[in-house]
């Protein structure tokens, strides 16, 4: 049975990765398993930049935001001769298995990995819930608690100077955070790669909500790099009687402590991983479907396709 397992987060940081690496840790050290921290992701591993953990040093942790184990990029590890470096670095240490905590290219790395014979489990650690083999992933909540706690406060504001706030929010081109922040803040307006952008319809609805509902705001909210959002709230200012302001939330969506929801989510998920790999498998991803915990292969995991948000969509136009 395996001994010593690793544990690394990978790619865009975001909350509740530190809950993960500390369930995973402590419950493979209360299995009997002795856990490596691989820090700064894959580049760490080539670099075999990798210490021990113990329960510890996973103390005090769970309340807070980012990754201790620190996350990077390298676009190397696509390359076999980088990842055998890597893969050498393990066995000096005689690490035998390694859970991933990252998105979608860490899930490769890590299959990779396995094929090479160390045996990986990817968490989905992302806020733009962009993994389709999870309903949620570890971040996204918290993410969308700072974008609704933006977007109420831009809504005081501005109803006091009759404006319309656009409020751009990340994604990478998948519109869950837009479209549950567009129904958990009371948006007037949401946009995602799936509603399109259709400028002179919007400025239109606009016009509508200004003349004939007499709202004293509007908030529209745009999945990130579906238009420039400064340009538009201009435009908004000159065929409106909206006063357009746009704000982008940017790197903040990434921090915060993680709400308790991605701290259980964490603290679950990583149980999984470190079952996992205590019964010899490897190659697979970990992922929440109707409130149960599974595992998917992660070669089928990455050619899942993104379920339609077409209900959510029809409930946020009910609402508005
Ligand atoms: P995320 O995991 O958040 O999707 P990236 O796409 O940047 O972030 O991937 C994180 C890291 O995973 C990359 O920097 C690289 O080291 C590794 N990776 C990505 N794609 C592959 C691949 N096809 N093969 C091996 N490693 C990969």
């Amino acid at each position: 049975m395996v001994k010593r397992i690793g544990v690394l987060t990978s790619g865009g940081d975001a909350p509740g990765m530190n809950a993960a690496i500390r369930a995973v840790t402590r419950v493979a050290l209360n299995s009997g398993l002795e856990v490596f921290g691989v820090y700064n992701g894959y580049k760490g591993m080539v670099e075999g930049y990798i210490e021990p953990l113990t329960k510890a040093a996973v103390g005090d942790i769970i309340d807070r935001g980012g990754t201790i184990l620190g996350s990077a990029r390298l676009p190397e590890f696509k390359d076999e001769s980088v990842r055998l470096k890597a893969v050498e670095q393990l066995h000096k240490r005689g690490i035998e298995a390694i859970v991933v905590i990252g998105g979608d290219g860490s899930y490769r790395g890590a299959q990779a990995l396995t094929d090479m014979g160390i045996n990986c489990i990817g968490l989905p650690g992302t806020i733009d819930n962009d993994i389709t083999s999870t309903d949620y992933t570890i971040g996204f909540d918290t993410a969308l608690m700072t974008i609704v706690d933006a977007v109420d406060k831009l809504r005081d504001t501005s109803s006091s100077h009759h404006r319309c706030s656009v409020v751009e929010v990340m994604g990478n081109r998948c519109g869950d955070l837009a479209i549950w922040a567009g129904i958990a803040c009371g948006a007037e307006i949401v946009c995602t790669s799936e509603t399109g952008f259709e400028e002179t319809e919007i400025l239109e609805r606009l016009r509508d909500l200004d003349v004939i509902r007499k709202k004293r705001h509007a908030i529209v909210i745009i999945s990130e790099k579906m238009t420039d959002v400064h340009q538009f709230a201009r435009k908004i200012s000159l065929n409106t009687g909206f006063s357009g302001r746009a704000t982008v939330l940017g790197h903040v969506q990434r921090g915060g402590s993680p709400t308790p929801s991605d701290r259980v989510l964490a603290s679950r998920m990583g149980e999984k991983a470190v079952d996992l790999l205590m019964q010899g498998i490897g190659g697979q991803c970990v992922g929440i479907k109707d409130n149960r915990i599974i595992s998917t292969p992660i070669e089928e995991a990455l050619n899942i396709p993104r379920a339609s948000r077409k209900q959510l969509q029809n409930l946020f136009d009910r609402l508005v």
